[in-house]
């Protein structure tokens, strides 16, 4: 990490938060400009893309999706030297810590339209990430953490090495927040909920279901915690779950929204109107099925993102399957940044397995699915539950992808977490279904 970089960049996120609507506007249009003059001369895939519309603004321009980013990795990435086969064979071996061609770090995410994505960061983008953590996500919330104060925290999140939660964890808790504990979301409760109570977090920060359970737990008398902060993420934060928490610990739940290919997207401030989009870092987009805007008060069909700081993998109108609404109000706070007031979407229940116990019930998150299932050589995936048995359908499965290896990490990763071993069958399939909204749910649950 590029300590000069992470200050500058500290500073500037600072100086934005003052300016005007307009100096917003001009700053935005500055850096777009920057971005499309280096993607069209280093990248193939937007060279074609954007043919004839070099100079069009930016609302003509194609929208692209996962799916077209991925099946396009080899010719949309701006280093020729980086390939989807090598960075797959590259991940079959990877020990932690290590980068890909000794300069890119690798993350994988799952998102909501099926399709395993991989993202690449080189270290002044990483550092740029790092930088929003502590200067944006870090003082808003009063986590402010510093070489000389510490804070205590508590992370309830994937431990995949791959994912963005674990290597922004290991990376951020590392260096600034030790001393911390981290769980995997599939951690049984009662194991959480000691350490927790052992470790007294001043910050928590967890999936909103997470912090829903132990907001139960609390109530019940099991947990005895007072953070002054807890960071909700990675989930919709539905009203219940907001209540319940605020129920346990007060009104201290800051709601953030990211996606792994972008960084953060937006984060609530102190005053708890709504979540700020972090429109110094990127342009954000509400719009309908058809890409056309949606105003202020109405909910879009998808979010498009074009992100300032994406140099590898740049993405310009890159579309995010949630359904958002703007806030018609501006914040109380005065920032210059528009405010979401709600976001449908992305939200994916606990599942509730039969547990070793004979008779009780064990909460397994879908995480532990997605760390295992989001990197194998496949398109998508889909599992559909009836109590304790499992079918997993695969959508264009490649040659090394194996059922059995696949099928011997669920089931560990499942009685880990304290559910019996459920029969589980594995399908490969040329497609998946998709439902009328054109997503793919990935988990469905049956009763009978
Ligand atoms: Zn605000």
């Amino acid at each position: 990490m590029n300590l000069l970089q992470l200050l500058t960049e500290i500073r500037a996120m600072k100086r934005a938060e003052h300016w005007t609507r307009p100096e917003l506007k001009r700053y935005q249009a500055v850096q777009l400009q920057k971005l499309r003059q280096r993607v069209y001369a280093q990248s193939p895939f937007y060279q074609e893309f954007h043919k004839g519309l070099y100079d069009a603004p930016l609302d003509e321009l194609p929208v692209i999706t996962k799916e077209i980013a991925m099946s396009h990795f080899d010719d949309l990435v701006t280093d020729r030297n980086v390939t989807i086969a090598n960075v797959r064979r590259y991940m079959d071996h990877m020990r932690p810590g290590e980068k890909f061609q000794g300069k890119y770090r690798i993350v994988t995410t799952s998102g909501s339209t099926g399709r395993p994505g991989i993202t690449l960061f080189t270290e002044q983008e990483w550092t740029s990430i790092m930088a929003f953590l502590v200067g944006r996500l870090g003082q808003w919330t009063g986590v402010k953490p510093s070489l000389t104060h510490r804070v205590t925290m508590a992370a309830v999140a994937s431990t995949s090495p791959f994912h963005m939660s674990a290597q922004g964890g290991s990376t951020f808790l590392k260096k600034l927040l030790m001393p911390g504990i981290m769980f995997a979301a599939n951690e049984p409760t009662e194991r959480m909920v000691a350490a927790l109570n052992k470790l007294q977090p001043e910050v928590l920060s967890v999936y909103a279901s997470i912090g829903r359970l132990l907001a139960i737990e609390q109530d019940r008398g099991h947990l005895s915690i007072a953070p002054r902060t807890i960071l909700s993420g990675s989930e919709v934060l539905t009203d219940e779950m907001r209540h319940s928490m605020e129920r346990a610990w007060g009104n201290i739940i800051f709601n953030t929204y990211a996606a792994t290919e972008i960084g953060g997207i937006a984060l609530e401030c102190d005053r708890h109107e709504g979540m700020h989009l972090m429109e110094d870092r990127m342009i954000c987009e509400v719009v309908d099925a058809n890409n056309q805007p949606v105003p202020a008060g109405t909910f879009g069909d998808k979010l498009l993102v074009t992100g300032f700081f994406k140099y590898t993998q740049p993405l310009i109108r890159y579309e995010i399957s949630d359904s958002i609404r703007l806030a018609t109000k501006a914040c109380s706070c005065g920032r210059p940044f528009l405010l979401i007031d709600s976001i449908q979407g992305r939200h994916e229940e606990c599942l509730e397995l039969p547990a070793k116990k004979k008779g009780a019930t064990v909460s397994i998150h879908p995480l532990v699915f997605h760390n295992i299932l989001d990197t194998q050589p496949i398109t998508g995936w889909q599992l559909t539950v009836n109590k304790a048995t499992l079918r997993l359908v695969v959508s264009g499965a490649q040659g090394s992808f194996n059922e059995t290896t696949i099928k011997q990490r669920l089931v560990a990763a499942l009685t880990e977490g304290g559910a019996l071993a459920p029969s589980l069958e594995i399908r490969r399939v040329e497609a998946l279904p998709r439902d009328a909204s054109g997503k793919i749910t990935f988990i469905k649950t049956k009763s009978n």
